[in-house]
């Protein structure tokens, strides 16, 4: 069939509607696609699966759907009744519907663009286009098309109502973006290509890349797709009801539709145990509480605090809990006897992460956007301010060396602070460091680096550095000193990687719940717990025996985890504050009882 005609039928199919439509009900939107014909044969077969699959759409679902493939239909005068432009294939190379789309946008207007309508690279010349798609360059590709499982990253979305956490989508050839769009501030990412997939390619092989499938640039109202290759892509009803989900969203307002719940922090320390009394502090940002419970998980006290708790330390020789409150710009002090709070002291905006040397009762707050850590010392109840030159996203202590060590996730150092002297110094290491843990035995720190795959082992009094591989996306570690080995949790691949403590060399690779981000050790009991907040689970290893012992269901999005090596319970947090009680000698999980109910 020639251009025309096609372009003829799909007119003629839609116009004895479009008649009827008016009398029932006015179309809900008007949406205009562009593509091209003159392309590669696979980009030009899904335009036309595309404008089939809207123009059916668009008949069950009460809006207009045009498609052209004349880029000069992109004009102020054609936009002007449109609320959803749609690009299928290719990005237009003159100016003046360039200049046409930036208005058309600028004022409002949403884009929806597939695959190869993203594609840029040093020839294209449209750096407002670049910036539109939120810094995206195209970089490589898999090869041939193939299908790949694909993580939504962000569940509450309006777009990913309805659409599982992980679904297959059919044969596309898979872009790789550099920089990618991540990196970008204003950019949410909704779905990523699943680590799971990689290698994916019999030629072209992707081996370990991010992946970002889905975006949008929310200074926009604009969603991409990575999905637009071949005859496959409208074979998958999950994946039909997400593009279908992504044209009313765009054209019925997008971002306004926006929810808060995308703007929840979390930190791996929103619970710790205390071990001098054994008992457990847990942050309920929602509520503004921290929550105590007994050794063996009984709910004991809910303790008001700042707004927004969110990181917690505990100095075992004085019995006091530090709670950094986010935003409330403090840190609460409890006392661990009475669980009640004796001071409350100003530490600056938006605490984050919080340590304690317990020698020196010295508790150190890193603070988001803050290159100042704040100095809480627990005798005086009152803070000074060290000057590491990084904004750091963690905090650890050596407590026998009095270091601290700071971590950002942009920066390629680990900022070391001597507690006695307050002098920095920094340890190269490697980019996108994540999770450190010190060995207080051998005075080793374990960095994790989410963006290279691997962990530097550093000898605390040389500063040498040696480099493990992990699974993809490392970004939480533990260390079991008693055992002498070092548990590292690879979101990307859904693994633990089991290490030797003192050389780092690998012991064993141990399947989990996809998608782990926080875990502990229980070196009392010889046991590694693992929390995966979307699947809502808790894998239990044997770090003896470096064996999986069970999965357990942990509430709903648990993000943290602390564990008492008396009495062997370990305790999960949720993202709603939910807890679950774990106990590692059946296994068995159970909620904590009110403090209420108890005797
Ligand atoms: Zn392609």
């Amino acid at each position: 069939m020639t251009r025309v005609c096609r372009f003829l039928s799909y007119l003629l199919l839609a116009l004895p509607f479009a008649k009827a439509a008016t009398l029932a009900q006015q179309p809900r939107f008007d949406v205009l696609a562009f593509y091209t014909e003159k392309a590669e044969p696979d980009h030009v077969q899904f335009a036309k699966d595309a404008v089939h699959f809207l123009t059916e759409r668009a008949n069950a679902e009460h809006f207009t759907f045009q498609a052209t493939t004349k880029w000069g239909d992109l004009n102020q005068e054609r936009l002007k009744n449109c609320q959803l432009v749609i690009w299928l294939n290719e990005t237009p190379s003159d100016s003046e519907p360039r200049r046409a789309f930036e208005r058309y946008i600028e004022r409002g207007g949403a884009w929806l663009g597939f695959h190869a309508a993203g594609y840029n690279d040093k020839d294209t010349n449209w750096p407002w286009f670049v910036d539109f798609l939120g810094g995206a360059v195209f970089y490589i590709n898999s090869w041939p098309p193939l299908p790949a499982r694909i993580a939504v990253d962000d569940i509450a979305h309006p777009i990913m109502h309805g659409i599982p956490g992980n679904f297959e989508s059919p044969a596309n050839e898979w872009y790789v973006w550099n920089p990618s769009p991540r990196l970008n501030n204003n950019v949410r990412v909704l779905a990523t290509l699943d680590p799971s997939n990689y290698p994916i390619g019999f030629k072209d092989v992707l081996t370990s890349a991010d992946l970002p499938v889905v975006w949008t640039n929310t200074k926009y109202k604009m969603l991409y797709m990575n999905m637009g290759h071949g005859e496959k892509i409208f074979t998958s009803p999950v994946q039909n009801q997400l593009i279908d989900s992504a044209v009313n969203w765009l054209a019925t307002g997008g971002q306004h539709r926006t929810t808060e719940a995308d703007g929840v922090e979390i930190s791996p320390t929103a619970i710790q145990v205390n071990p001098r009394t054994g008992k457990f502090y847990a942050v309920d940002t929602h509520r503004a509480v921290v929550s105590a419970l007994s050794g063996d998980g009984h709910l004991l006290k809910r303790i008001s605090v700042g707004k927004d708790p969110e990181a917690v330390a505990i100095n075992p020789e004085t019995n006091r809990i530090y709670v950094a409150n986010n935003a409330s710009g403090s840190v609460s002090i409890i006392n661990g006897a009475t669980d009640a709070v004796i001071a409350t002291v100003n530490v600056g905006e938006l605490p984050y992460a919080i340590a304690v040397n317990p020698g020196t009762d010295k508790a150190y707050v890193a603070k988001t956007f803050s290159n100042v850590v704040t100095v809480v010392d627990g005798t005086t109840e009152s803070a000074t301010f060290l000057q590491p030159s990084v904004q750091p996203d963690t905090v650890t202590v050596d407590p026998g060396l009095n270091r601290i060590y700071l971590t950002s996730y942009q920066s390629q150092e680990i900022t070391v602070v001597d507690g006695a002297s307050d002098q920095v110094s920094s340890i190269k290491a490697s980019d996108h460091l994540w999770a450190l843990a010190v060995n207080p035995e051998s005075n080793k720190i374990y960095a994790v680096n989410a963006g290279r795959a691997n962990v530097a082992v550093i000898d605390g009094h040389s500063r040498a550095t040696t480099l493990a591989n992990t699974g993809a996306i490392p970004c939480a570690v533990v260390v079991d000193s008693t055992l002498g080995r070092v548990f590292v949790a690879n979101y990307g691949s859904g693994t633990v990687t089991v290490m030797d403590a003192a050389t780092g060399s690998v012991l064993a690779i141990l399947n989990v719940s996809p998608h782990p981000q926080a875990l502990t050790a229980d070196s009392a009991d010889h046991k590694v717990y693992v929390v995966s907040p979307r699947e809502g689970t808790t894998t239990i290893l044997d770090s003896a025996a470096n064996a999986v012992l069970a999965t357990v269901k942990t509430g709903k999005a648990p993000f943290a985890i602390a564990v008492n090596s008396k009495t062997h319970k370990a305790v999960t947090v949720g993202i709603e504050g939910e807890l679950t009680v774990i106990d590692g000698t059946t296994l068995k999980t159970s909620s904590p009882a009110s403090p209420d109910s108890q005797p």
